[in-house]
């Protein structure tokens, strides 16, 4: 094994705390200065285990053992490099489950050994108008935690305190992961825009997909999943849908215009749009959180003569996704998982490049 230095542009980082450097010290209050990661040393090429120095822990830094980490299709879009942005070499994974090992002189609200996630975004400026309104989110310096920064197929991950999540008591560690990313990203628009009595309906049902169907039931919506695949029309019942509908046939969607208040596109396929904004109520709204490669055309005339509006948000604050984690400990919302041990990774991307995997990965450290 190499060791290599990968930069970490995180907002802040001003300690300049000196330990002893030890692959072993996971079990001290220290902050560890070499940890082992899963790198991507370039675009589609499997990953190889190496050594990474980690430098010194920032002041409002938190770093965790990891001990799971789901697998997002987001991961397998940076390796693959789908979106041009890609930084090599990169460690990847943000859907992370741990243990906090150190603590920053300035990191508020966490203890030494308290079990936490972290998601998508691990740090933000805390200063602007969007961190001080609560929608840390959008913060325009918002850290993206596999973008220039060290993400979760590794032994440690470090994130600033307040996107260092405590988990509930009594969420299943080992199967929370993916709720921090894919889960937040379908909760918080349920949340935002739906109500109980709401008419709901969930365009894909994959690793998204699926936890929006669950959140919408435990939610007490009347929830339709709209699928490509009718072998996946039981599981899609199974997981609440109160109907299930094929998303590639035209006139069945057609059947259902003027019908639902909130819909919410998962997947990044090409669909009938102009059914589906038909199938909208007066009022109604289409959320999109798949990342959809072209243009979605609307007819301005089908949005102005309902009042309807098309929308899209990013993951959520730390605040949505804390709230999404007691929901989902209280109605037992958990994603539908494949396991796989960390040290088989390059594996596990290949599965879920095969599109065969139901719902979710989840990797689990073996270090
Ligand atoms: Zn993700
Ligand atoms: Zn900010």
């Amino acid at each position: 094994m190499s060791k290599i230095e990968i930069p970490e542009n995180n907002p802040v980082q001003t300690r300049n705390k000196s330990a002893t450097p030890s692959v072993q010290s996971f079990g001290t209050r220290d902050a560890t200065n070499y940890y082992q990661a899963w790198v991507a040393k370039t675009a589609k090429q499997p990953m190889g285990l190496e050594t990474v120095d980690l430098g010194p822990l920032g002041a409002e830094d938190v770093e965790v053992a990891v001990e799971h980490c789901g697998l997002c299709h987001s991961d397998l879009s940076v390796l693959n490099n789908d979106w041009g942005t890609s930084q090599y070499p990169a460690i990847l994974g943000h859907e992370v489950t741990g243990r906090v090992m150190a603590l920053g002189p300035n990191a508020k609200g966490l203890k030494v050994g308290q079990r936490v996630g972290i998601g998508w975004i691990s740090g933000s400026c805390m200063h602007c108008r969007q961190c001080l309104s609560g929608n840390h989110n959008l913060c325009p310096e918002a850290q993206l935690t596999i973008f220039g920064h060290r993400g979760g197929f590794a032994t440690h991950i470090r994130a600033h305190w307040a996107w260092t999540i405590p988990l509930p008591e009594k969420l299943d560690f080992a199967e929370a992961g993916p709720l921090l990313c894919g889960g937040v990203t379908v909760f918080a628009p349920l949340t935002m825009y739906a109500k109980p009595t709401s008419r709901v309906g969930i365009i894909g049902i994959g690793g998204l997909g699926h936890m929006a169907v669950k959140f919408a039931a435990a939610y007490g919506c009347d929830v339709t999943a709209f699928t490509s695949s009718e072998n996946k029309f039981d599981e899609a019942k199974g997981f609440g849908a109160n109907h299930v509908v094929s998303s590639k046939d035209s006139a069945a969607i057609r059947k259902l215009n003027d019908s639902f208040d909130l819909l919410i596109n998962t997947v990044n396929a090409r669909l009938d749009w102009d059914a589906i904004i038909g199938a909208l109520a007066p009022n109604g709204r289409l959320h999109v959180v798949g990342a959809v490669p072209e243009p979605i055309p609307v007819a301005a005339f089908s949005l102005i003569s309902q009042q309807r509006s098309v929308s899209g948000s990013p993951a959520g604050s730390p605040v949505a996704i804390e709230t999404m984690l007691d929901f989902a400990a209280r109605h037992g919302v958990a994603p539908q998982t494949e396991h796989f041990p960390m040290s088989r990774i390059n594996e596990a991307f290949a599965r879920l490049q095969s599109g065969k995997v139901r719902y979710r990965i989840v990797l689990d450290a073996d270090f």
